[in-house]
């Protein structure tokens, strides 16, 4: 049997763990974390996305924990009401939508299960080094353990680690957007009853919505800084720089700042791009935005990464031989050719307001979302 080790448990890996074991290989998925990551925003899963978890047997369940947000305002700095809407998503597209918008960890932890039991989760690791010379890959991972695969994974995210140890530094391959946010839990405080708000200061953003059914919601704090570049792992330096950015700003910021210091699942990072002319070197690969990184702006991301685990899975799958040889560098060859254009038209959608052209209208985003047809694997 064909082993593969997956580094990442988040959308792209937990979705590849759960393609692969579906085509009969054995699949270990390694996890920094020291379980499924919390945090994140609300996510979007539209398009030939739903039809990868619809084909996962998820659908319902994903819908059932829908955000269900029926629209947001906008307020002035001491929270009077300035604008609502309830027709269309602050990022313009319509509030009445086929797409599945939920938290992104509920969305992980649906993900996750549908792996079970037959993936072999390694929370709290990561890969140390690995020789991709062979006829396998050898790993050792920080643990000190050592193990040999038959392919290894990259599904760990924009700042991937096996894309560092086999593809080369990310300075190499990120396109830097200049936005940056935090984002992380706090309590309803604003007794927001499926509904966002978000204030507009002179150079920042703040956000709070509801979440999982109101019992909770979630903050977003932002701002544009082209030259700034902070340590994604320097967490008190995240802090400082948020708290100094979001100073006077008013609205709910003091309040928010308190509530960031504590929070569960605070995250924060630079928006960013992936751009990489190949996804595999020897017998390691990547997939989701290790590989090609949307950027939050695209609102692909997740679907994004959805459909990378369904096409490299089932692109394995079909350079497997009846006697179990897999030709892995056709499956992923034929990965890449699949979907790069694809890749491209996505990222585009996050650049194309940045670029200072006229923002796509709906049709045109609808358009370059469907522009894939989906093979049956
Ligand atoms: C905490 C968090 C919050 C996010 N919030 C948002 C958001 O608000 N809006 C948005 O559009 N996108 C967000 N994203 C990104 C979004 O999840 C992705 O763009 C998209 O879903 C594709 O997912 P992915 O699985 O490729 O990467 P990611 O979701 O980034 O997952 C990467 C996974 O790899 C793990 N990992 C990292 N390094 C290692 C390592 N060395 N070894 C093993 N595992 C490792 C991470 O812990 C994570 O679980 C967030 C990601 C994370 C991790």
């Amino acid at each position: 049997m064909t082993e593969v080790l997956v580094s990442g448990a988040s959308v792209a890996g937990t979705a590849l763990a759960y393609w692969l074991g579906q085509h009969g290989y054995l699949v270990t998925v390694v996890e920094s974390h020291p379980g499924l990551r919390p945090g994140g925003q609300a996510i979007d899963v539209r398009g030939p996305a739903l039809a990868v978890l619809e084909a996962m047997g998820l659908l319902q369940a994903a819908a059932e924990r829908k955000t269900n947000i029926r629209g947001s305002s906008v307020v002035d700095r001491d929270g009077n009401e300035l604008s609502r809407d309830t027709e269309s998503t602050p990022t313009g597209g319509p509030i009445d939508n086929p797409d599945i918008e939920l938290l992104r960890d509920d969305l992980v932890e649906l993900l996750y299960e549908s792996t079970l039991p037959r993936t072999e989760y390694l929370f709290g690791d990561s890969i140390a080094s690995l020789d991709n010379r062979g006829p396998a890959v050898d790993v050792k991972f920080e643990s000190g353990s050592a193990r040999t695969y038959d392919l290894v994974i990259g599904a760990d995210g924009l700042h991937s680690n096996v894309r560092k140890l086999v593809f080369g530094p990310e300075d190499r391959f990120i396109k830097r957007l200049g936005t940056h946010a935090a984002i992380f839990t706090v309590p309803n405080f604003l007794d927001l009853d499926y509904w966002q708000t978000w204030h507009y200061g002179d150079s920042t953003m703040a956000g709070v919505y509801s979440a999982r059914d109101n019992s909770e919601a979630r903050a977003m704090l932002g701002f544009m800084d082209a030259e700034l570049h902070l340590d994604y792992r320097d967490t008190e330096a995240q802090f400082a720089e948020v708290e100094r950015r979001m100073d006077g700003e008013g609205w709910v910021r003091p309040q928010l700042l308190k509530y960031m210091r504590t929070a569960p699942d605070f995250y924060f990072d630079e928006m960013s791009q992936i751009v990489l002319d190949h996804w595999s070197i020897g017998r390691v690969a990547l997939v989701g935005d290790a590989a090609y990184c949307c950027s939050p702006l695209s609102g692909q991301g997740t679907s994004v990464a959805l459909l990378g685990a369904y096409i490299l899975a089932g692109e394995l799958k079909m350079a497997t031989g009846f006697d179990g040889y897999v030709d892995h560098g056709r499956g992923f060859i034929n990965y890449f050719k699949r979907f790069h254009a694809y890749v491209q038209r996505t990222q585009f959608l996050a650049t194309d307001n940045i670029a200072g052209g006229a923002p796509i209208s709906q049709e045109q985003f609808d358009a370059i979302v469907h522009s894939i047809t989906l093979l049956k694997y």
